[in-house]
C-alpha cells in the first residue's frame, strides 16, 4: 500500500530518508516512524511480504505487509497481557489453542502456567515462525516447550474441525483485518472458538485500538454478545510501536461457570514464573484489573459486563 510519493529505503516504506514509516489504510494520514540501523530480512511468503530491522531505539523489528508485529522493547506489553488475562481470570488452565502467534511470544507467556498440559498453536505462515526463530530468539523460546503443538495452516479452518469443547482458553493472537487475518474478526469465526471452548472456557483476541477502530471494536462486540453466552468484555494495554500507541483485547467466556475477568482468580505464582524464561516485565495484578477501566468514549460505546 505504499504511494508512490514516498522514498524507499531498498524497497522498505520511508517517509523520512532512512526510517521506516508504517503506512496503511488502517490509520490513514498518520504513519508511526523508527530509525533504521540495518535491514536484516527482506522475503515474501504465499501470504505476506515479511522483513525485519534492526532499529536505534527499539531493537529487532518484524514488519509483515507494512505493519509493526514486534519490537524486542516492547513485546513483552502485548504478549503478556494478551495471555495472562485469559490464563488469570480461570482456576487451572490446561488446554489451550493459539491462533496466529507465529512469532512464538504467546507460547512462551503460556508456558508460564505450570497448570497447562497442552498448547495447540495454529499458524498460517511458516516464514513467520522460521524468521522468528532466526532473529527473535527470547521470543521463538516458546516453541521449545515440549508441550506445544505446532500447526501450520488456516486458522479458520483448524477451528472448525476442533471437537466441541476442548479447550480451556483459546488465545488469538492475529494480525490486522486486512489480508490473512480478515476472516479472524468475523461472526462466523468466534461462533467457531465458542465451540471449542468448555462451558465457562474463554477467550482473547486481538481487539484493535479505540482511537482508531472504533467501527471494527463495537462490531465485534456485536458479534461476541451474541456468541458468547458468559461475560464480554474490553481491556487495553499500551504497545509504544503499535498504531495510536495502544492495542485492545475482546475477553469473553461461554456460559458455564461464571468468568469476572477484572478479579483473576488464578494469580500469579511470582517464584513459579520467575522459574521459567525470564520475569514477568509488564503484566501484575493491579494492571490486570486496571486494563477494564475504558475512557469516557469508548465505554458509552462499548459498555460492559
Ligand atoms: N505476537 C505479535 C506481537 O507481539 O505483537 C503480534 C502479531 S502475530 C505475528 C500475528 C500472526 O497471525 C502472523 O504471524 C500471521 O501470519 C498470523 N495469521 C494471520 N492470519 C491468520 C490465519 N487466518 N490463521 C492463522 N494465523 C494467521
Amino acid at each position: 500500500n505504499n504511494n508512490n510519493n514516498n522514498k524507499e529505503l531498498n524497497g522498505v516504506p520511508s517517509v523520512i530518508p532512512g526510517w521506516f514509516s508504517e503506512i496503511s489504510p488502517m490509520w490513514p494520514g498518520e504513519a508511526h516512524s523508527l530509525k533504521v540501523e540495518s535491514i536484516l530480512f527482506q522475503g515474501k511468503s504465499d501470504y505476506q511480504d515479511v522483513i525485519v530491522f534492526q532499529s536505534s531505539t527499539y531493537g529487532k523489528v518484524l514488519i509483515l505487509d507494512g505493519v509493526i508485529q514486534l519490537t524486542e522493547r516492547d513485546e513483552c506489553a502485548y504478549q503478556e497481557m494478551i495471555t495472562h488475562l485469559p490464563l488469570c481470570s480461570i482456576p487451572n488452565p490446561k488446554k489451550v489453542l493459539v491462533i496466529g502467534g507465529g512469532d512464538g511470544g504467546v507460547l512462551r507467556e503460556v508456558s508460564r502456567h505450570s497448570s497447562v498440559e497442552q498448547i495447540d498453536i495454529c499458524e498460517i505462515d511458516k516464514m513467520v515462525v522460521d524468521v522468528s526463530k532466526q532473529f527473535f530468539p527470547d521470543v521463538a523460546i516458546g516453541f521449545e516447550d515440549p508441550r506445544v503443538n505446532l500447526h501450520i495452516g488456516d486458522g479458520v479452518a483448524f477451528l472448525k474441525a476442533v471437537p466441541e469443547g476442548t479447550y480451556d482458553a483459546v488465545i488469538v493472537d492475529s494480525s490486522d483485518p486486512i489480508g490473512p487475518a480478515q476472516e479472524l474478526f468475523e461472526k462466523p469465526f468466534f461462533g467457531s472458538v465458542a465451540k471449542a471452548l468448555r462451558p465457562g472456557g474463554v477467550v482473547c483476541t486481538q481487539a484493535e485500538s479505540i482511537w482508531l477502530h472504533m467501527d471494527i471494536i463495537e462490531n465485534i462486540v456485536d458479534n461476541c454478545r451474541q456468541i458468547f453466552k458468559g461475560s464480554v468484555n474490553y481491556a487495553w494495554t499500551t504497545v509504544p510501536t503499535y498504531p495510536s500507541g495502544m492495542i485492545g483485547f475482546m475477553l469473553c467466556s461461554t456460559k458455564g461457570p461464571t468468568v469476572d475477568f477484572k478479579h483473576p482468580v488464578n494469580p500469579i505464582d511470582e517464584k513459579e514464573f520467575q522459574k521459567s524464561v525470564r520475569p514477568l516485565k509488564f503484566y501484575n495484578s493491579e494492571i490486570h484489573t486496571a486494563a477494564f477501566c475504558l475512557p469516557s468514549f469508548a465505554k458509552q460505546k462499548i459498555g460492559s459486563k
